[in-house]
Order: structure tokens, then sequence, then C-alpha cells
């Protein structure tokens, strides 16, 4: 099944129904999203020369053109690359070689970077502006028909984040995009066209595909003006849109818990905040919860397995009464509906409930390989399980913790110590606003651990012994870091995860040219 044929579904049931919002202004309805898709897909074929399963990639920031490339990149027959807009120019290089696009449809802002790629990248051949002249040629064009796609057919190139190291290209085929679709349905909320998405992360990620179930259902897809989160926008968006979902990074939540624009917002025009994407810490969990009450669900999920894992529902957040109510919203739930979820040890043997061992997954939404890389796909797939190098462990009613990527693990001493749970001890401490622990070589340890600390704003940076003591009131005493350093933020990636490979890169160049300071370094006064 082709995707696109929601549109043309919504425009009979919906036709003047707002499908794409541009803040608080109907871009289009969905007779008019519809139509455009239709005359955008012919002019990808008949002008671009385009036929069906090439790649076109889009980059550009949130904005509705983004929607109507994407769907009519799927009319098309065609496969679409998302690039984060926000990556580096060789970074953005290498995607579009690797996926071998053709033609890139961009925003004003990025057409003139991309398009000295033209020649550059052997693909490339063109670079359309959108909104823009090319643009308005391609919707000048007739209406032309749907193509027909077969469920194992690509879809969407998912490049991944790249936090552990090159981008790897995750094949998602109509199948998989589908039944991630259904799974939302399934396991974190129904959604009715009186409902609306606010698009306030990058559609190339994560929030592209929480976008789908919404477009399947007819619920307006709200674009921020603001391109971005900003307090009070949402506040006068949820005035606006009723019914109204986000996706949001575990750091975002926090930065809306704590924005008194949400917090006063009309609340009950927000139906449901979807995190995930990296861990949540407890604190900022409940805090979140306290303010604007039990509108949160979790996903856990992988490009290779969109948005499809686990998930922590609504229904979880809002069960204080639950004995285990806390241990629940420290995990990242219970498997999804659709996929199987098992723990493993090396040798790929199920290990028992509560202990740790890498997160395998098996399912339709899956995805069938990454793009190009015969290697990669083999040793990730192997047995027919999706290796997600991801370590956790299931509690005794079904529910999986995560503790850290397989590489993340430090070994001190002969000890192995997983970084979250340092992380989250330390977050105790009041005037801790952001950590990231990591291990430096130590000649005496193997390894030695390292907080790299971000003082909340206005309080007095904690001493280090006041650090130990938040460590030692809930760890085992070799599990405090040898050493804390402080820093006014922690380095993040374009989708706004911490890439701790930048700070473990750094301690291993100071291990090399032996100008580790390898004590503990007072903060800044
Ligand atoms: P990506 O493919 O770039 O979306 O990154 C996926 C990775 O993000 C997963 O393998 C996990 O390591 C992490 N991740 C995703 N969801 C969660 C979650 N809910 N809690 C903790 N980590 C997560």
């Amino acid at each position: 099944m082709n995707v696109a044929t929601w549109l043309d579904r919504n425009a009979r049931q919906l036709p003047d129904h707002a499908a794409i919002a541009d803040g608080a202004r109907v871009h289009a309805t969905w007779r008019d999203w519809a139509a455009r898709s239709a005359a955008l897909s012919t002019g990808l074929r008949e002008l671009l020369g385009l036929s069906t399963g090439d790649r076109v990639a889009i980059i550009m920031r949130n904005r509705p053109e983004y929607l109507e490339a994407q769907f009519a990149i799927w009319r098309a027959g065609l496969v679409a690359v998302p690039v984060n807009a926000r990556l580096h120019r060789d970074e953005i290089a290498f995607v579009l070689s690797h996926s071998g696009t053709s033609v890139v449809v961009a925003d004003e802002e990025h057409a003139e970077d991309i398009s000295s790629l033209v020649g550059e990248v052997p693909s490339l051949r063109t670079v359309v502006v959108a909104p823009g002249e090319d643009w308005q040629r391609l919707l000048a064009s007739a209406a032309g028909p749907l193509v027909d796609r077969a469920p194992g057919d690509a879809a969407w190139l998912f490049y991944t984040s790249g936090t552990t190291g090159r981008p790897k290209g995750a094949t998602l085929t109509f199948r998989n995009l589908l039944m991630a679709s259904l799974s939302y349905f399934a396991d974190v909320d129904s959604v009715t066209p009186r409902d609306s998405i606010l698009q306030s992360a990058p559609l190339s990620h994560g929030a592209g595909l929480y976008g789908l179930p919404h477009v399947a259902k007819g619920a307006t897809s709200v674009i921020p003006i603001s391109g971005g989160v900003d307090g009070e926008e949402i506040a006068w968006l949820l005035d606006r849109w009723s019914g109204m979902s986000l996706f949001a990074a575990p750091t975002m939540v926090r930065r809306l818990a704590t924005d008194p624009h949400v917090v006063n917002a009309n609340l009950d025009h927000a139906r449901t905040i979807i995190y995930g994407g990296a861990p949540m810490y407890l604190a900022d969990l409940q805090y979140a919860l306290d303010v604007i009450g039990p509108k949160f669900a979790q996903i856990y999920g992988q490009g290779e397995a969109p948005m499809t894992i686990t998930g922590l529902s609504k229904a979880d957040h809002a069960a204080r009464d639950h004995p285990r109510f806390e241990q629940h919203l420290q995990s990242v739930g219970v498997p999804r509906t659709d996929v199987e979820v098992r723990v493993v040890d090396e040798q790929d043997v199920d290990v028992p409930v509560g202990e740790l061992g890498e997160v395998l997954v098996r399912g339709e939404v899956v995805m069938p390989g990454y793009w190009e890389e015969p290697e990669a796909t083999a040793e990730t797939l192997r047995g027919g399980w999706l290796h997600t190098g991801d370590i956790g462990a299931f509690d005794e009613d079904g529910y999986l913790t995560l503790h850290d990527r397989s590489k993340d693990l430090v070994i001190s001493g002969g000890m192995n110590i997983y970084p979250r749970e340092v992380e989250e001890a330390l977050l105790h401490h009041p005037a801790v606003e952001a950590v990231a622990v990591t291990g430096r070589p130590d000649a005496e340890w193997g390894e030695a651990l390292v907080a790299f600390v971000v003082p909340s704003d206005g309080t007095k940076p904690p001493s280090p012994a006041e650090l130990d003591a938040a460590c030692l009131d809930r760890l085992a005493r070799y599990k405090r870091p040898k050493e804390y350093r402080f820093l006014d933020a922690l380095p993040t990636n374009n989708y706004g995860k911490v890439v701790k490979r930048e700070l473990r890169d750094q301690l291993q160049a100071e291990a090399h040219t032996g100008s580790a300071p390898g004590t503990t370094q007072e903060p800044p006064v």
C-alpha cells in the first residue's frame, strides 16, 4: 500500500477540513493537499524525469512544503530521503552520495549550499527550491495517478543520527511505515480529524514518523512559525487547535514543564506529549507530570524499528497507586503490540528477568536492512532479530529498563558501570542542570569515570564532595566518578541528543598527549 493514498481518502471524506497549518493559519485543506500532491507527483516524474524507485531528498526546516514534498514523492513512486537540515555540508554530501539521490527539494535557506553539491555528488542532478518558481512549475502539472507500491518497496531512507559513528540509512518500506502507524493506534493513542499534531521537532526524524498516523486519520499537521519549541507560541497554538499532540525529546519536556506560558496555557487542548529518543530522567518526568498532568506517553524505538520497540502508556503515567509506579516511570515500558522483544547475552541466549543484556526486536515494523550496506545489515539482523545495541533488562512485570548503549558501558577496576545510573544519581542534586558520565583511560583502573556537569542557572556550582554525596546516597561506592568537570552545556547533535562520543574522544586525546588532569577539578566560581 502506498501511504500517499491517505491524502485522496481524506480529500473525499474531509475536503474542507484543515490538513496543514502554518501556525494559526490554514495552509491547505485536505482537498488542496491532495490536489497539490497529484500535480507535484506528475511534475517530479515528467518535468524532472524521475522514475519509480529513484531517491529524492528533502532538506528544509519544518514548513508546509516539507509535508507536500514527502507525500508527492511517495505518490510518484519515489523514495524519500529526509535529511536533517542542520547537518554539516559534508554530512549532507555523504547522505546524498550514499543514497544515490538525484533530486533535492530544499527551502531557500539551504538551497545555495546544496546547489554547490551538484557536480561534487555524482548522482545529484538538480535542486528544487520550495516554495519558489521551480516548485510552482511542478505544481502547474496535470494531476497524475497514484503509483502503486508493494509493501516491501522502499519508502523512506532514514539516516540514523550517528551518535555512535558514520550514519547508515535504514531502509523503511511502506510496510514498516504502515505498521508503525497502526502500532501508534494500538499502543499510544487514537486520533480523529478533530485532533492536531504540532510539528516542532525535525520532520526528518521521529516527528515525521509520528506525523503519519495523524495524516492517516485526517488530523491537522500544525507547523510552528518559530520552527521550534517556543512556549509562548505553543500556548497560542493550543488556543487555536484542539486535541494537540506533540513529540518532544526528553530535554524539551523539561523545558516545556518549566515554561510559564505552557504551564498556564489551555491544556484542555493538549492531548498527548510523546517523548523518547533518549533517556528521560525520573526527576524531570515527575516534575512534568505534576505541572502538566498525565498527558505523557513514552516511546522507545530506533530508525531501524521506527518508533516501535516498547512504550510506556498514558495509563502507566497516571497509575500513581501502582506499587512500582516509580520503577515503571524509569523504564521504557512494555513491548509494543506488533513486535517481539528479547534481552539476550553475547551468544544471543535469553537472560533471566532482572539481568542485563542486549535488546533484540523482531516484527513487521523492523527494516529489511541498511541501504547499500549488506555487511552491516547481516550483522545487525543476524538470526532474524534486530540487534539494537541497547542494553536493558526486563522486570517481573514485563517492563523494560534501558541502561546504556553497549558502547557507553564503562569498566573500571573490573566493575561494569552503567553511566545512566550515575547520571540519575547526580541529577538529584538541585544544582545540577545536566550531566553526562563517561570513561577515560586510566593506568590503575583500566577506565576511570568522569562526570561532565552543567550547573543550574543561578545556583552556586556544587562541590565535588557534594556530588560524591549525591552518588553515595544512591549508589555503590565504586560507581562514584573519579573526576568532575564543569561545562556551560553538553555537546548535542542536531536532534538534541547528547553526543558522548565527543566527550569520550576528548578524554582519549588527553590520555594520549598526557594532558589529562587526573584529579577532581574544582567548579568555576
Ligand atoms: P535513532 O535511531 O537516532 O532514533 O536512535 C535510537 C536510539 O535512541 C535507541 O537505540 C536508544 O539508544 C535511544 N532511545 C530511543 N528511544 C529511547 C527511550 N525512550 N529511552 C531511552 N533511549 C531511547
